[in-house]
């Protein structure tokens, strides 16, 4: 029998939305909440905000039964016994994260308690966010016995968020009482018992019946720096790739290749080396900077940070300056621009790369082409509307007519493109890749110009001879 849990989750962005789905795809009951009218409004018709694998399924499955959606912060609060915070904490001050939104719900869950809840931090918090939201909760008159404050950090990543959140790496659960741990606990024991990957209609992913989820249980202090580790330690392996990438193309090394060899080194392991680039996106940019700031806070020297977010900045300008290099000048070229969204198979365009590449070519007086699997209304809504700047349809109808085609998100649909029918849409066959999605030979044997990243630059006969090279 379905241990139910009466779970509330505020907001209902990436994070809470897809925790929303998924706590009721494990059997809970959910109360979705979010200030956004016109959100809860979407989601309660059937609408499905955001674009992520698995979830309009999910929500098609249980909307309206284990999950609604409601802008009614405080009759979620009272019928509910978990309450998971998990709207946004973007990057404030000087680094710093700014809690402000969990602050205001915290203020407003605290009018609410009328009997014990667990309250969660979902929402990725700098250390002692746990300690400050008791503060509040006390200061607020809240009964310290009606309740206990939980970190239980997210670590999905966005495009395959449901998969990652129903087969997790791992649970971490930051608890100061048994009673509180025991709740969490209670939560996910559909995935920590195994007993969802038996169930008919289960989401297949890495993790079985015999093979369940691991649920570490630690403090509030250590389970908070965990996520911030985590997170800072992927953003350090990607500029680290980058930096040897750059060393690579200085000594016509392939960074393919090294990045083969480092991988399979099992204490490296291959994840997160792919140059390119760099990371964007809402979490690394200003988690890395959180996490900064609280060492400097503590009086911890962690400068390794800075450099990590430096190398990260350094690749886009390395980038824009290959463009120019392929291109001579910029004003009135014609530039097909592909990708918008931070990385594949997501909308998101948070701290895009290839936003803020595409500023910058119009900027330059180039005239661009874009297109998106699925970015491109979230784009319109932060790239100032120019005359220089039109979306596309497609790949092709984007690279019609154009004196380079650029790559800047790591699509699968632009790993697949025909080459043949790109060639004959070009005005010039260039094409200058910062996702490193094909092989230079195979882009040499269609007749293109190919700039990287990490490799050395290959031309095509029209320009001289095939040939390898720096340019
Ligand atoms: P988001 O911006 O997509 O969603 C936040 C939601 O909270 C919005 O819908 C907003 O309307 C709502 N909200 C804000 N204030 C509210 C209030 N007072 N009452 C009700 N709703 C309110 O953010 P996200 O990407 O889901 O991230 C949320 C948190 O999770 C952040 O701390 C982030 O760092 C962390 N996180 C994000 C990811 C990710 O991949 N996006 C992964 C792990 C952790």
């Amino acid at each position: 029998m379905q241990d139910q849990v009466s779970i509330c989750v505020i907001g209902s962005g990436y994070v809470g939305l897809v925790a929303a789905a998924c706590f009721a795809e494990m059997g809970h009951r959910v109360l979705c909440v979010d200030n956004d009218e016109a959100r809860v409004k979407t989601l309660r018709e059937g609408g499905v905000p955001i674009y992520e694998d698995h979830l309009p399924e999910l929500l098609a499955r249980h909307r309206g039964g284990g999950v609604e959606f409601t802008t009614d912060l405080g009759g979620a609060v009272e019928a509910s016994e978990a309450i998971f915070i998990a709207v946004g904490t973007p990057q404030g001050d000087a680094g710093a994260a700014d809690l402000s939104f969990v602050e205001a719900v915290v203020s407003e869950i605290a009018r609410h308690i009328n009997n014990y809840k667990v309250i969660v931090e979902k929402s990725t918090v700098p250390v002692y966010t746990n300690e400050w939201i008791q503060r509040v909760l006390r200061r607020h008159g809240v009964d310290p016995q009606n309740f206990d404050v939980v970190s239980n950090p997210e670590f999905l990543r966005e495009g395959t968020a449901v998969i990652d959140f129903m087969h997790p790496d791992r649970i971490v659960v930051g608890a100061g009482t048994e009673r509180a741990a025991n709740l969490v606990r209670r939560i996910y024991e559909p995935l920590v018992g195994g007993s969802y990957y038996g169930q008919p209609g289960a989401l297949p992913g890495a993790l079985s019946a015999a093979r369940p989820a691991k649920l570490l249980i630690t403090s509030a202090q250590s389970s908070e720096l965990i996520k911030h580790a985590s997170n800072a330690f992927l953003a350090l392996k990607i500029s680290f790739i980058n930096a040897v990438a750059n060393l690579a193309e200085a000594v016509d090394a392939d960074i393919e290749d090294i990045a083969a060899g480092l991988g399979l080194d099992r204490r490296i392991g291959p994840g997160f080396l792919h140059a390119g680039l760099g990371y964007g996106g809402s979490c690394f940019p200003k988690d890395v900077a959180a996490f900064h700031w609280v060492a400097q806070q503590r009086g911890v020297n962690f400068e390794l940070l800075q450099e990590v977010r430096k190398i990260n900045e350094k690749q886009k300008d390395i980038f824009f300056n290959k463009v120019l290099s392929a291109l001579w000048t910029l004003p009135g070229k014609r530039l097909a621009a592909l990708g918008l969204a931070f990385k594949g198979n997501t909308d998101d365009i948070r701290e895009s790369p290839a936003i803020e590449i595409i500023k910058r070519l119009l900027e330059a007086g180039a005239m661009v082409a874009a297109y998106d699997p699925a970015a491109m209304e979230r784009a319109k809504s932060v790239l100032p509307p120019s005359a220089k700047l039109r979306y596309a349809a497609g790949v092709y109808e984007a690279a019609k007519g154009a004196d380079a085609v650029l790559i800047l998100t790591d699509w699968k649909e632009f790993a697949e493109i025909d080459l043949v029918r790109l060639n004959d849409a070009v005005r010039f066959p260039i094409v200058i890749d910062g996702r490193n999605l094909y092989k230079p030979q195979q882009m040499l044997d269609h007749g293109f110009t190919y700039v990287s990243v990490g490799r050395p630059a290959s031309y095509q006969a029209q320009q001289g001879k095939p040939r390898s090279g720096v340019l």
